[in-house]
């Protein structure tokens, strides 16, 4: 059963203490036991890979206290596939899939209790990370790995319903060069957007958009969501590209437009092509969907829509996905991962 003693609806996205992690240790070329851990903080060598080197990466995902009070876990096969490819593109050994999921499962079931009550909008929000703690000064891979799930209970992100923002693309900062590591979940990329993302912040504008590295005329995506745009005849666009991070809210929201009857397409998408988007969102697991309602580069601003309405597409998207998430919407695609408690 949910705490009693936490206001569920004062809950932000942010750190807070729970029960415990847990830690697996690869050594000697295999995975040892799982900890549960109670401790937040970690001892390790100053000579970590994860420190000099950034040998690192991680994941984000969410478990839902359902309406019929079962608690699962959103597509975590999904965020184990994708750290698999990260840590091989880290040459990091690759948590396997199944201790991926079993980890998930013993997290949220060590710290059910913060699993927010169904109807508050929280969830319980699960940090995978994987690490080179093993000393290496050489530059070469580590011989020791830490592989972290952590979990803190996060409230609904907004309040009173999804709210638009405004955009902005900074042609002086990219995020991800083609081939590089745009494609994967490491730290890196956002030690690499944070100065950009703190200088629209200071500008006002709470998110900033990224053209392609090479040429700045195609859309990528937004520091920490991808980018998706919805044309007059209801057709969702989204960019295809080698730098992109592939998200599991958007691979989820391409599948619920699919089965609304809406074409999806998934191609290069020009920077002039924007013009011609009738709603245009930001997506990740964090939000889901963020409507952007402008969007400014350099002196030209693109007017997409009403700062306060959110467009019908969108809120179709949004209500789709949660009602899958909170289980008053049939899972068609077995999306959601029962935790038995
Ligand atoms: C994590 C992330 C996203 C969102 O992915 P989800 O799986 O939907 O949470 C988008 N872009 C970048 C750069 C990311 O790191």
């Amino acid at each position: 059963m949910p705490r009693t003693d936490i206001d569920w609806a004062k809950l932000g996205f942010g750190f807070s203490d729970v029960n415990c992690h847990i830690r697996y240790v690869w050594k000697d070329g295999a995975w040892g036991e799982p900890q549960m851990v109670k401790d937040p903080y970690i001892t390790m060598h100053i000579g970590a890979s994860c420190l000099h080197y950034g040998q690192e990466c991680f994941e984000g995902m969410k478990a839902f206290r359902q309406k019929d009070g079962k608690v699962v876990i959103f597509r975590p096969d999904e965020n184990a596939k994708r750290m698999y490819r990260t840590a091989q593109r880290c040459v990091m050994p690759p948590v396997p899939v199944e201790m991926f999921i079993d980890a998930a499962e013993r997290l949220v079931r060590a710290n059910e209790e913060f699993v927010p009550p169904y109807g508050t909008g929280g969830s319980l929000y699960l940090r995978p990370l994987l690490i080179g703690t093993g000393p290496q000064i050489g530059v070469a891979p580590a011989k020791e790995y830490t592989f972290i799930m952590m979990c803190m209970p996060v409230g609904a992100y907004y309040k009173g319903g999804i709210k638009p923002v405004r955009a902005v693309i900074l042609d002086n900062w990219d995020r991800a060069a083609p081939h590089g590591m745009g494609d994967v979940k490491v730290g890196g990329n956002y030690a690499a957007s944070l100065f950009a993302h703190e200088k629209a912040k200071h500008d006002g504008w709470p998110v900033e958009l990224y053209l392609d590295a090479k040429t700045h005329t195609y859309v990528e995506e937004f520091s920490t969501s991808n980018f998706l745009g919805i044309k007059a005849d209801g057709t969702y666009v989204t960019p295809d590209s080698c730098s992109v991070l592939p998200s599991v809210t958007n691979m989820s929201l391409k599948q619920c437009a699919a089965d609304l009857g809406w074409k999806v397409e998934c191609r290069p998408v020009p920077y002039e092509e924007i013009k011609e988007f009738v709603e245009v969102a930001a997506c990740g697991t964090a939000v889901v969907v963020t409507p952007v309602w402008e969007i400014t580069r350099g002196e030209e601003v693109i007017k997409i829509s009403e700062p306060d309405s959110v467009g019908p597409h969108l809120q179709k998207l949004y209500d789709t996905v949660q009602g899958i998430q909170y289980g008053v919407l049939p899972d068609a695609h077995g999306w959601c991962h029962e935790v038995k408690i």
